[in-house]
């Protein structure tokens, strides 16, 4: 039997058993060594975004291969031999390959129109059941995108693949459109400003360092986020209990920036103030990437001239194309000495405990919590 934690509705996690899948020849047989607590699994236990129940949570796994059916790819998506026994991760999207975005926007596969994602929209109703990672199996169906896990590498960073393919996706919107020696969107030696320094937001920070950015300015008020963020690329942070008004946090970022403000921000608070002040912190010409609201937290009040005036581009970030999990992956093998990355992980769970690791995620003394079976 394989233990996994469903959710079945407002607060209601359950922690059932299912038999071991019988793997088919076009699936596979994932054990999950860890699965992340997302910024979405609170959302989702509050009640704040709807799917469907019951769900086995967790889309941030990585593991061993257990079981292939015959058909299922002997190749990884960089075209690496696959087989039992290898560490991978995935990109947790399922695409259909058939709607307008997967036939002309490929690159940008994140729109799907008929997306399935793990964790977040396949039921355990009917058998093999699980399809999510809070769970020691996952069972991965035909189209899975699976990344081997580079050599080196260990399997618990390869968990923070997923917040990092959204770090690196928010943070690569800001290149384009992108011409750096005129100035236009992001280059070596150019100014980023990050609101909110959750998991995702630190490591944007890690990815905009490597990248060349300078500086690279935190916003954020929780000392135990402002002390890691340190240690992954800031070099300045703005302590909200320090600049307490909106007016305070843009004098400090123009004094850090030659009078001007950011040439980019990134949005990953999400909250409708913080979008509302990315306005004030940008330089007229610059960037604002806006990834934090990924759940309805009300209107931002935004005086439409702000942005005529200033010149300025906007870009959102819906997740990641799957592809970001191979981007994701390579800078965290690149920069695993670099960046203490094990060190964001402060809090972990066996399955039985999804639901402290959920509360915990919702708790400030965390940064990312992780689900680690026995
Ligand atoms: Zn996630
Ligand atoms: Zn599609």
């Amino acid at each position: 039997m394989v233990k996994a934690a469903v959710f079945l509705g407002k607060e209601q996690l359950e922690i059932q058993e299912f038999p071991k899948p019988k793997v088919e020849k076009d699936g596979a047989l994932l054990r999950v060594t860890h699965c992340g607590v997302c910024g979405t699994d609170p959302h989702i236990f509050r009640g704040d975004l709807a799917v469907p129940t019951p769900l086995v949570l967790g889309h941030e796994f990585a593991g061993i291969m257990e079981e292939m059916g015959s058909d299922f790819p002997r190749k990884d998506m960089l075209g690496k031999p696959l087989q039992i026994g290898d560490a991978v991760t995935l990109g947790t999207s399922l695409v259909c390959g058939e709607c307008y975005y997967c036939r002309f926007v490929p690159q940008r596969n994140n729109l799907c129109e008929n997306c399935d994602i793990y964790g977040i929209t396949l039921t355990s109703t009917e058998a093999p059941h699980l399809f999510g990672g809070f769970s020691e199996y996952v069972y991965l169906k035909p189209g899975s995108w699976v990344f081997k896990v580079p050599e080196g590498l260990d399997l618990e960073i390869a968990a923070l693949a997923d917040p990092m393919a959204c770090a690196t996706r928010t943070f690569e919107r800001a290149y384009s459109p992108g011409l750096p020696s005129a100035n236009e969107g992001f280059g070596a030696g150019k100014s980023v400003v990050i609101q909110g320094l959750g998991t995702i937001g630190i490591l944007a920070a890690a990815a905009a360092k490597t990248a060349g950015a300078y500086p690279v300015i935190g916003i954020e008020g929780v000392d135990l986020r402002i002390d890691m963020a340190k240690k992954f690329g800031c070099d300045e942070i703005i302590n909200l209990n320090e600049y307490t008004t909106k007016e305070a946090r843009e004098a400090r970022v123009k004094e850090l920036t030659n009078g001007l403000g950011a040439d980019v921000v990134l949005e990953m608070a999400g909250i409708p103030a913080a979008f509302e002040e990315s306005l004030m912190l940008v330089r007229p010409g610059g960037k604002i990437i806006e990834f934090g609201h990924f759940s309805d937290v009300g209107n931002a009040s935004i005086n439409a001239q702000h942005i005529v005036n200033k010149d300025v581009d906007i870009s959102g970030v819906f997740a990641y194309p799957n592809s970001q999990i191979g981007i994701a992956l390579n800078l965290l093998a690149a920069t695993k000495d670099r960046f203490p990355y094990k060190d964001l992980i402060t809090h972990r769970f066996p399955v039985e405990e999804a639901e402290k690791a959920i509360r915990a995620g919702m708790d400030k003394t965390c940064v990312k919590s992780m689900i680690v079976p026995k």
